[in-house]
C-alpha cells in the first residue's frame, strides 16, 4: 500500500505502517504508565509542572515536527500536569473516573473513526449504539420506546430537551416553530428549581427564554423544589426538575410535581446529569415517578465512569425529537433513528461505544454496586468528619457530601490546604449563604482507604487551623 507523506518538511519521509504502529504503541506505553503512576502523584499537579506547561506555548510550526516528539512532548509535560481526576482521590464536582473497560473500548472506536451519523452509513458503531440506547432504557426503567441521543453532556442534552419541548407545546397550539420562529410565538413558560444547575441556566438563555422570564422556585431546607411553591402550571410550560441537586444530592417530589403536569399537558424535562443512576440500585424509591416525564438528561462521565464526552438526552416521544433535530429540510419527512436527528451534532464520533462497553461489563449488579459503592463511601466520609467536629449540611441521600467548619476562614484555610497537600481535591461552594466544600464520590477506584485517609487529612488540616488561631 503506498502511503500519503503527511510530513511536509520531507516529502520523501512517508509514515509507513511501521511507523503508525510504534507510534500508536508509544502513545499507548505512555498512557499505560500514566495510569501505573495513578496515587503517587498530586492529586492537583505540582506549581513546577504546571509552570512547565508553557513548553506548549510554541509558535504554530511553519513545518511539522515528527509525530513521535509531539506525543513525548504531550506526554512528557502534559502527563505531569494532568488532575488526577482518573483516580481515587479526587472529589471535585462529580467527574467520575474511567473504567478500564470504557477507556480500552474507547480506543478501538478511535481505530474505527466512524462518524455515528446514521446507522446507514456505519453499521457496526449504528448496532453497538443501538444496544446501549436499549440497555440504558431499561437499567434507568425508562419508557423503552423513547428515544436516545448520544450527546456530549447534560448541558447539550438539556439545550436539545427544551428546544423539543418547546417546539412541540407550540405545535399543539399551531405554532410552527421551524417556520416561524420565536418572534411572535405564543409564550412558553419555563418553571424551573432556584437550585437549577448552571447548564439549565445556559439552556435557558442561550435558546432565548431570558433568564428573568423563567418562574424559579423556592426550595426547602434539603434543596428540593417546594411543591407548594410551584405556579399553577398549563399547556405552555415546561417544568424542569433535578435528580440530584448538585450540592446535597436531593430529589424533587416527581410523583407530586409530574401529576401537576400531567394533568394541563406540560412538558416535564428531568435533569438527572449524576442522581438519574439511583434508579439503577436499591434505592431507586428516592426517583418513585420520575418515568412519568418527558425529557431526561444522565451522563454517562460523571456515575457510569466512562470517558468524556459521555451523556444521553433521552425523549419519550421519539418523533418530538426526531423532528426538532432533524438533520435535513425542517419540513422533509424525519427518520427516527439515526443519531444525526437526535443531538446538536451532524457528525461525532461513537460515544455511545463506551457506554454499550461499560453496561456490558458491569452488567446491572456491577452498576447497582458502582453507585450503591458511592453512596456507603459518602456516607463513611460524613460520619468521619462529623466526628471530626465539622458540620455536615445535607442529609446525604446520594454521594453528595455538603460540609463546612466552624467558621468561614476555618473552611476557606482547610479547602486551599487541601488542595495543595497533593493528597486531595474537592472544591468549595456556598450553601445557604455559608462557605462550604463538597466531597463528591463518584469513582470506581475509590475505596474505604481513600475514605479514611481523606477525613484524617481534613481533621490533621482542622486541628492545625484551630490551634494556629
Ligand atoms: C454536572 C451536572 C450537569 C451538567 O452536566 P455536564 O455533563 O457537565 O454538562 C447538570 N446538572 C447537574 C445536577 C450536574 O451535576
Amino acid at each position: 500500500m503506498t502511503r500519503r507523506s503527511i510530513h511536509s518538511r520531507k516529502h520523501e519521509d512517508q509514515m509507513t505502517l511501521r511507523d503508525e504502529l510504534d507510534l500508536l504503541r508509544d502513545a499507548d506505553e505512555r498512557a499505560q504508565r500514566y495510569i501505573e503512576g495513578i496515587g503517587s502523584r498530586p492529586v492537583f499537579p505540582a506549581a513546577e509542572s504546571i509552570d512547565a506547561l508553557a513548553a506548549f506555548s510554541e509558535p504554530l510550526p511553519e513545518e511539522g515536527h515528527d509525530a513521535a516528539s509531539t506525543v513525548a512532548l504531550l506526554d512528557e509535560v502534559g502527563s505531569p500536569a494532568a488532575v488526577e481526576s482518573n483516580g481515587a482521590r479526587y472529589f471535585g464536582f462529580v467527574t467520575g473516573a474511567t473504567l478500564p473497560v470504557a477507556a480500552a473500548a474507547d480506543r478501538i472506536a478511535l481505530a474505527w473513526d466512524n462518524s455515528a451519523s446514521d446507522p446507514s452509513g456505519t453499521p457496526g458503531v449504528g448496532a453497538i449504539e443501538q444496544t446501549a440506547a436499549d440497555w440504558v432504557l431499561e437499567i434507568l426503567d425508562l419508557p423503552r420506546d423513547a428515544a436516545v441521543g448520544f450527546t456530549t453532556s447534560s448541558g447539550s442534552g438539556t439545550v436539545v430537551a427544551l428546544a423539543t419541548a418547546r417546539k412541540t407545546l407550540l405545535a399543539r397550539q399551531g405554532w410552527d416553530f421551524d417556520r416561524l420562529g420565536a418572534d411572535g410565538a405564543p409564550k412558553v413558560r419555563i418553571v424551573a428549581s432556584e437550585l437549577a444547575h448552571v447548564v439549565v441556566r445556559k439552556a435557558v438563555r442561550v435558546l432565548g427564554f431570558g433568564l428573568d422570564r423563567v418562574e424559579w422556585v423556592p426550595t426547602d431546607e434539603y434543596g428540593r423544589i417546594r411543591n407548594d411553591q410551584v405556579p399553577a402550571l398549563d399547556g405552555s410550560t415546561i417544568l424542569i426538575l433535578q435528580a440530584g441537586e448538585v450540592n446535597t444530592g436531593e430529589f424533587d417530589d416527581f410523583d407530586a410535581l409530574i401529576a401537576l403536569a400531567e394533568a394541563v399537558g406540560a412538558w416535564v424535562h428531568v435533569d438527572g446529569a449524576f442522581g438519574l443512576w439511583a434508579r439503577a440500585t436499591k434505592h431507586k424509591a428516592v426517583t418513585a415517578g420520575i418515568e412519568r416525564a418527558d425529557s431526561w438528561a444522565v451522563d454517562g462521565h460523571k456515575w457510569l465512569n466512562t470517558p468524556y464526552d459521555s451523556a444521553m438526552l433521552i425523549v419519550r416521544d421519539r418523533q418530538a425529537l426526531a423532528s426538532t433535530m432533524f438533520a435535513g429540510a425542517v419540513y422533509a419527512p424525519t427518520t427516527d433513528d439515526a443519531q444525526e436527528n437526535l443531538t446538536l451534532e451532524f457528525s461525532r464520533r461513537g460515544r455511545g461505544v463506551p457506554v454499550w462497553a461499560a453496561l456490558r461489563t458491569l452488567g446491572r449488579s456491577g452498576v447497582a454496586s458502582l453507585v450503591e459503592g458511592s453512596m456507603d463511601l459518602a456516607s463513611a466520609a460524613a460520619d468521619g468528619l462529623r466526628a471530626a467536629g465539622f458540620d455536615v449540611l445535607n442529609r446525604v441521600v446520594l454521594n453528595q457530601v455538603l460540609v463546612a467548619a466552624e467558621d468561614e476562614a476555618t473552611t476557606g484555610r482547610i479547602v486551599a490546604a487541601a488542595q495543595a497537600s497533593g493528597r486531595t481535591w474537592f472544591g468549595s461552594t456556598v450553601w445557604r449563604g455559608r462557605k462550604a466544600f463538597r466531597i463528591s464520590v463518584s469513582s470506581w477506584r475509590t475505596t474505604r482507604a481513600e475514605i479514611d485517609d481523606l477525613v484524617a487529612l481534613l481533621s490533621e488540616l482542622r486541628a492545625g487551623s484551630t490551634t494556629s488561631e
